[in-house]
C-alpha cells in the first residue's frame, strides 16, 4: 500500500481517482486506508494517486512491504468482499 506524508497540501485531486476509494481526507491531510490500496494492482499500470498529486507526497509504506503477489491477492479478496 501507499501513504501519504505530511507534504500534502489538501488539493483533493487524489481522492476521485482512487480505484479502490481507498484515499480519505483524515484530520490534517489526506490519508490511505492500508487494507484498501492494491498500489492499483487490478485496476492500472500505474498508481492513479501519484500520477495526479502535483507534489509528490504519496510513497510507498515501507514498514508495511507488499509484494506484487501480496497486492493481487488484495485485490481479489477486495473483489469478492464487494
Ligand atoms: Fe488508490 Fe491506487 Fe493510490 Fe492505492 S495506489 S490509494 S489503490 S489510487
Ligand atoms: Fe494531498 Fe497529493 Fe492527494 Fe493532493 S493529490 S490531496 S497533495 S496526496
Amino acid at each position: 500500500a501507499l501513504l501519504i506524508t505530511d507534504e500534502c497540501i489538501n488539493c483533493d485531486v487524489c481522492e476521485p481517482e482512487c480505484p479502490n476509494d481507498a484515499i480519505y481526507q483524515g484530520e490534517e491531510i489526506y490519508e490511505i486506508h492500508f487494507h484498501l490500496c492494491t498500489e492499483c494492482v487490478g485496476h492500472h499500470d500505474e498508481s492513479q494517486c501519484v500520477v495526479v498529486c502535483p507534489v509528490e507526497c504519496i510513497v510507498v509504506d515501507t514498514s508495511k512491504l507488499e509484494s506484487q503477489a501480496d497486492l493481487q491477492l488484495k485485490y481479489e479478496g477486495l473483489m469478492s468482499a464487494a
